[in-house]
């Protein structure tokens, strides 16, 4: 079977994405740390897909996992009728989280998970008769996915501009990021904490008691990895408890391993009140996500006084079958492997390769944590993005899979990544930026 490289021959309008359309790839099959291209090329996967694929690619498991269900039990009602999966998988998530974080609702992406955990938040506070906390507070360079919670308190101005009416009631912190001060520090930056204290300003603004949740990303990875310098997160937990105002923690790509522990709340040491996650959660598979909650969160949302009995939450494909057995086959997976130890075990190797690029032309910055990474490029003078797109094409010719936002070059490779595939990807990466106008 083979696949022409020339797709003008199928083009599909399926995708509002502009650089495919500039320059459309295809991959027709994986397995483990490498893509097959339509051309027969292997490409090196530097980014688990979309930072999900984080047990790497086509694993036997879970492949299997998803045939054996497909031929039992296809589907189940999701809200008069159960399946045994859905209840085995929510146990092993509450496992794997962090202590008190021991309720799960399911959703089906990123983007609903966050829409879910901001509805849990407010309902949460209408439930103790606080039903004047409705405002929510996001953070600059914040991405929580594109429905229009999300964009609300998402902080990309672009995503939120076309659309005159979002969630009203939304303030947006700084965001974490001070160029100049933090820059080439390996791992966690050192200054910045007091950062988080704009959140006091906002409450003084607005009053306590009109807010109900915070929601950041603990390290902001679409937006070109930007981590919580030391002693932020601390701070934003001390001033929401303070406050009684709800932390969630959106950890859609920092769940699962991404940062050598399974959530980054359990890496910080910072406890969240709600936590969001998807991608990773079925190995990127089978479009899944899960909202965890603590008990007293979960019960308010579930078991509300009268006036909220009514209250609706759920989606037809809330837990399904296939989802659940993909999900439960991943965190197996994640744990016979022990794929987060190592994770932990890698970073430092991961840490040195990648500042190792240090002086390649046009770096402007490097930032790491556990096995995530991004390398900052100085843009053309009136031409932002176009210098790390055209890094990121030549790097595809070289063999190897990055991925750029603005000027910034992301990657987090799979949890299974070997030391050659290291060298591998950042030996490419320097000859493409050596070789780059
Ligand atoms: N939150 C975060 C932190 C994300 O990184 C993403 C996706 N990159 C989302 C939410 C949205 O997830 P999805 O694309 O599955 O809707």
């Amino acid at each position: 079977k083979t696949v022409p490289n020339d797709l003008s021959a199928f083009w599909m309008p399926f995708t509002a994405n502009r650089q495919f359309k500039k320059a459309p790839r295809m991959f027709v099959s994986a397995d483990g740390m490498f893509y097959k291209a339509a051309d027969g090329r292997e490409v090196l996967d530097g980014t688990a897909g979309l930072w999900c694929c984080n047990a790497g690619h086509n694993r036997p498991k879970i492949v299997e996992a998803i045939r054996a269900q497909a031929g039992e039990l296809d589907y189940a009602p999701a809200f008069q009728m159960g399946h045994p999966k859905a209840f085995e998988l929510a146990t092993a998530l509450r496992d794997m989280a962090p202590e008190g974080m021991d309720h799960v609702f399911f959703t089906n992406s990123g983007s609903e998970s966050v829409e879910t955990a901001l509805k849990i938040a407010i309902a949460y506070h209408r439930a103790r008769g606080e039903g004047a906390r409705t405002r929510l507070i996001g953070r600059e360079r914040g991405y929580h996915g594109v429905n229009f919670g999300g964009i609300s308190v998402g902080g990309i101005v672009t995503n939120r501009k076309v659309f005159g009416s979002l969630l009203t009631g939304v303030d947006h912190l700084p965001h974490t990021h001070l160029p100049g001060e933090n820059s080439f520090t390996k791992g966690q930056p050192e200054h910045g904490a007091h950062l988080a204290d704009e959140l006091e300003r906002i409450v003084a603004l607005h009053g306590a008691e009109t807010i109900a949740a915070v929601i950041v990303e603990p390290m902001a990875g679409s937006t070109g990895v930007l981590l919580p310098p030391k002693g932020y997160l601390e701070r934003l937990r001390a001033i929401c408890t303070k406050h009684g105002i709800l932390l969630i923690f959106d950890e859609v790509i920092t769940g699962f391993g991404r940062l050598g522990s399974s959530f980054a709340a359990e890496h910080f040491g910072v406890m969240p009140d709600l936590m969001t996650t998807a991608k990773g959660l079925t190995n990127g598979v089978i479009p899944m996500g899960a909202v965890l909650a603590t008990g007293a969160i979960h019960d308010a949302f579930m078991q509300g006084p009268e006036h909220m009995i009514e209250l609706f939450h759920g989606y037809t494909y809330s837990g399904n079958p296939m989802a659940s057995a993909a999900g439960l086959a991943t965190l197996e997976t994640y744990r016979e492997e022990g794929l987060f130890a190592r994770a932990a075990e890698m970073a430092p190797y991961w840490q040195e390769a990648l500042h190792s690029l240090k002086d390649a032309r046009h770096v402007i910055d490097i930032r790491n944590m556990g096995l995530i990474g991004a390398v900052e490029l100085e843009p053309i003078a009136g031409e932002p993005t176009k210098r790390a797109f055209q890094a990121f094409l030549d790097a595809y010719e070289k063999g190897i899979l990055i991925r750029t936002t603005g000027d910034i070059i992301a990657m987090s490779p799979p949890l299974i990544i070997e030391k050659a595939h290291v060298d591998q990807l950042i030996g490419t990466l320097r000859d493409v930026l050596e070789a780059l106008d």
